[in-house]
């Protein structure tokens, strides 16, 4: 592979010898690319006091003001897509192409503007005669972004984005893993931004937790794991933070008889393989009727042979390394465990030691159901669960059985796959297709996966104060 010079990395990143310096390794070899500065809760303190500041006159800027700035930044992350794309596909480990790194990097301009475009007017509730009530929605405050290492870029500006169009300054923390391609984007945005309006504070577990449970801050976003989404419900006992919980997934599918699978599997395969399988709506659990079962999984197992595995800023790769140890060592204890339960592997099955340390193979298990762990959890990585039933009624429980509620899909004829997404518990179901976002269509989880939208008009609003104006 090309050696590239990137000036967005050396922007960020500091030399080894500094005081408070992280490695950040390469997910594909292990080893470090960068340094980052690691921030201490007192960095954190004055973070929050500077952003506290700056909010008063963030927020007296019109709408048509602020956006005009987030228009800018959304320029500046493009002309800069390609040196972001790399500092992600190399961090975090995605694919360079498809679904991946250029995607998610173009995905941040899009979800700015996006941001900036939407119009939010006053709603008028109530009028008769010469009285009127009307909902205004106005600034919070600080808000605090904290975001997972999975999609790390494009879920930080999820969160920064909606809150700074609404007048809020924000505190933004990246996932640990991944602090670069969040610090980044931050970067890209502060060169049209006023000062200490969007600060990025790199650090663990505790400089989110003390984020999350400080006295200044309004709201907290949260993108990441269900247990410490209810970390962040405690926290918020204190300080009374609104919060935004985006947490943990494990969408189901479902095939419905008569489905056509040959045409159906490659979009099936991709909602469960893309980013290598670490998406929050990814497809994690495969519910496929008796009647296709077998058509389904050779089609699958065709794909998953295909895909070609590489490192995240090789050209040609599908699949890329899984981001972290911790995430590769759960992977191969799930596809372990399933095996002893009676799982078949039918594709793929065993880690490539030969391409680094965090590769795994796309792998596809049959003859398990519910009650093994690989169907029951998260799974997180290039494994798909396909499960055969012969009941759609009984499937439907099935789906629901899990705390996790984020998304799931339905697939075969429209109408009758129509019927069965009234049934789902899920924020979202779609039909014949899984993953898909789009930044005006509201997104957000149910039960266990969280509570609260993000995007579109309802984005804005979880990132405002309603204020009742009656006269
Ligand atoms: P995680 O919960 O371990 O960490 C997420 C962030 O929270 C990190 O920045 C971390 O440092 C911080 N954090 C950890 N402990 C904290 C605490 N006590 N208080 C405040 N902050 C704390 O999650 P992860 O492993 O980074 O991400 C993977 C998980 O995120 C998966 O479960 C995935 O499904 C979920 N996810 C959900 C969505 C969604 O939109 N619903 C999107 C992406 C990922």
């Amino acid at each position: 592979m090309a050696q590239h010079s990137n000036q967005l990395l050396e922007a960020i990143s500091v030399p080894k010898n500094a005081k408070h310096a992280r490695a950040v390794p390469d997910a594909a070899t292990g080893q470090t690319f960068a340094y980052v500065e690691e921030s201490t809760v007192a960095d954190l303190d004055n973070a929050i006091e500077r952003a506290k500041a700056a909010q008063k006159d963030w927020a007296a800027l019109s709408h048509a003001q602020r956006s005009a700035i987030l228009r800018r930044a959304a320029d500046e992350v493009e002309e800069h897509l390609e040196e972001l794309a790399r500092i992600i596909a190399q961090e975090q480990g995605k694919p360079i192409n498809g679904f991946g790194a250029r995607f998610e990097a173009g995905g941040c301009a899009v979800w700015i503007r996006s941001a900036a475009e939407t119009v939010i007017e006053p709603e008028v509730v109530f009028e008769a005669g010469d009285s009127k009530s009307e909902i205004h929605y106005v600034p919070l405050g600080v808000v605090g972004a904290i975001s997972p290492w999975n999609w790390p870029a494009l879920i930080a500006i999820w969160q920064i984005a909606p809150a700074l169009r609404m007048g809020n300054t924000v505190v933004a923390k990246p996932s640990e893993y991944t602090p670069l391609s969040v610090l980044a984007v931050i970067e890209l945005m502060n060169r049209h931004l006023p000062e200490d309006v969007l600060i990025g504070i790199s650090g663990g577990r505790e400089i989110g937790a003390a984020l999350a449970a400080h006295k200044d801050v309004a709201k907290v976003m949260f993108t990441g794991s269900t247990n410490t989404g209810r970390e962040i419900v405690k926290a918020s006992a204190n300080n009374l933070a609104r919060l935004t919980l985006e947490l943990g997934g494990n969408d189901p599918g479902i095939v419905l008889p008569g489905a056509d699978v040959k045409a159906l599997a490659p979009a099936i395969f991709g909602g469960a393989f893309s980013n290598t399988g670490q998406t929050c709506a990814a497809l994690k659990r495969l519910y496929v009727h008796e009647s296709v079962y077998d058509d389904l999984v050779a089609e699958l197992k065709t794909l998953a042979d295909a895909a070609v595995v590489g490192p995240g800023l090789d050209e040609k790769s599908e699949v890329g390394p899984l981001t972290t140890k911790q995430q590769f060592d759960i992977v191969r204890t799930l596809v372990k465990d399933a095996k002893k339960n009676g799982g078949k592997i039918v594709a793929g099955g065993n880690p490539l030691p030969k391409l680094g340390p965090h590769f795994f193979e796309p792998t596809i298990v049959t003859d398990v159901t519910d009650g093994v762990a690989l169907v029951d959890v998260e799974q997180f990585g290039p494994v798909l669960p396909v499960i055969r039933y012969r009941d759609v009624d009984l499937v439907i429980d099935q789906a629901n059985a899990s705390l996790q509620a984020l998304g799931a899909s339905v697939w075969g004829d429209r109408e009758r796959a129509l019927q069965v997404a009234e049934k789902i518990e899920s924020g979202t179901v779609w039909i014949n297709q899984h993953g898909s976002l789009n930044p005006v269509v509201p997104f957000g989880g149910v039960k266990g996966s969280g509570y609260g939208l993000e995007f579109g008009v309802q984005g804005l609003k979880a990132v405002a104060a309603p204020k009742v104006i009656t006269v």
